[in-house]
């Protein structure tokens, strides 16, 4: 439609001032942080893209419902509310609520994975597969090749290859796959979705092989925008109803509600399956508390119920996607490489094409982020090898062939002209690209290492050619 254009369906109430740093201010607080952009400091970020998750801005009604939290430790109205929206939006008859999604990951890994099991899924994300390693399973990623290839203009990315499934089913037997895990608008391959077309061949193999199937549904939503744009035979469904039909598909679902749900924090695991059902409120209460409200507050079950209500009308997602693509297509325009189709919920910069000086084991994403802040103060985000950690066994670094920078878009936050000093610092960058060296660990942890390892600058001299046979 025509008359349709990705303006914001909303007008600005409240807002919070920003403050802009020297170069001299910015340079001193990255190697104060150990070149890691996670171990900033808040204040001294102009344009604050390194997540999307919890860092939206809630409605009126929102806040407003936050006024009506019934904080009963058993019981509360909000629980009955969100449980009931999560029915009425996503299927799931049970809810679990959760602090946010890795709780909903923990429960699920130690309830359903046994030690030697195998879990395949549409790309690997950082805390998922740390949970499910820990319950003793192991990872097997089934995305099709072309989310592995930044230049691939596949509409659908995010999409499970059905051969590589009967690959690891002739491997290691059905016996052995406690589920399959899907991922809507995969956050790891740069926000791409998958298609129901092919989530309904996926539906399928698990019937056949008696697997069940768990959906990541973070961006749930971001996913089914994508579908209703490039799925002929979804053109004419509402985001609401694309939504609906994704989850039906699938048995059990987590969810970090701080993205597509418009919550500061919040998530939880669903499920239609009784017996599965009552296992997961064994553990909550363990590890979150009460099944009535694991994780959360009766006040932000309000806010979450509100705004998954939010989260699924037309207008509010073509915006939030369209602000996502208006960055995208300006750094295109100027030349600038990045992962393309551009994502639901951030623009992914290519470090390999744009640093092809640094090698790999030299994290020229973890230095292109770095650089970007001491530009211009917008904070961005490494997924690369860093993020992709070691393998558990050999502990060499994975080496993924994804190199990226994510600059992440938080939900109904900045502005056009943000979008416009964001593309401007970033193509700036990219013009003095050579100039940027490399990096060395000074500090490495051992679990999901990216959030607070620490770094120092390689001498520009030391950094030797790419080894480009290595991937
Ligand atoms: C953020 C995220 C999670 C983990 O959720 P948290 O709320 O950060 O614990 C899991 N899966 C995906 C795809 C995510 O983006």
């Amino acid at each position: 439609m025509a008359t349709h254009t990705w303006a914001e369906p909303y007008k600005i109430k409240a807002v919070e001032l920003i403050r802009m740093t020297t170069r001299e201010q910015r340079e001193e607080a990255i190697r104060e942080a150990g070149y890691n952009t996670f171990l900033l400091r808040s204040e001294d970020v102009y344009i604050d893209l390194l997540t999307d998750s919890g860092c939206g801005a809630m409605s009126d009604r929102q806040w407003a419902g936050m006024m009506c939290g019934d904080e009963a430790y058993a019981g509360s109205k909000n629980f009955y509310h969100l449980r009931d929206t999560i029915e009425n939006y996503y299927s799931y008859k049970h809810t679990v609520p959760t602090h946010q999604g890795r709780g909903a990951e923990h429960i699920l890994s130690q309830t359903l994975i046994s030690e030697g099991d195998f879990v395949p899924g549409n790309m690997y994300f950082t805390t998922t597969r740390y949970h499910q390693e820990l319950a003793g399973g192991t990872f097997v990623d089934v995305i099709i090749d072309e989310a592995h290839d930044a230049e691939s203009e596949h509409p659908f990315k995010g999409n499970v290859d059905i051969e590589k499934l009967d690959a690891l089913v002739e491997r290691v037997g059905a016996e052995n796959i406690p589920y399959v895990c899907i991922a809507t608008c995969v956050n790891m391959a740069g926000g791409q979705p998958l298609s129901l077309a092919n989530l309904r061949q996926v539906r399928l193999w698990c019937d056949k092989h008696g697997v069940l199937l768990v959906h990541d549904m973070t961006r749930v939503a971001e996913n089914a925008y994508f579908i209703q744009c490039r799925e002929p035979a979804y053109r004419d469904r509402t985001v609401r109803e694309i939504v609906y039909e994704i989850c039906s598909l699938t048995d059990i679902a987590t969810m970090s509600a701080k993205k597509d749900a418009l919550v500061n924090i919040g998530g939880f695991l669903a499920m239609n399956d009784e017996k599965l059902y009552e296992k997961a409120c064994a553990l909550v209460v363990v590890y979150e508390g009460l099944h009535t409200y694991g994780g959360m507050a009766g006040r932000d079950m309000e806010a979450l119920a509100i705004g998954i209500t939010e989260s699924v009308d037309d207008d509010h997602i073509r915006a939030r996607v369209g602000q996502v693509e208006y960055l995208g297509a300006a750094l295109q325009r100027a030349g600038v490489p990045i992962v393309t189709p551009v994502g639901g919920h951030a623009v992914f910069l290519d470090a390999l094409r744009i640093l092809p000086h640094i090698p790999q084991d030299c994290f020229p994403a973890q230095a292109l982020a770095a650089a970007l802040y001491e530009e211009s103060g917008v904070r961005s985000m490494e997924r690369g090898v860093i993020s992709a950690g070691r393998n558990k066994d050999s502990g060499e670094n994975y080496m993924p062939k994804l190199e990226l920078v994510r600059l992440t878009i938080p939900r109904r936050v900045y502005t056009q002209a943000h979008m416009d000093v964001t593309a401007a610092a970033v193509i700036r960058v990219a013009e003095v690209a050579e100039t940027i060296s490399g990096l060395r660990f000074v500090y490495e942890p051992e679990m999901l290492r990216f959030f607070q390892a620490r770094f120092e600058r390689r001498q520009a001299g030391e950094v030797k050619q790419r080894d480009t046979s290595a991937r």
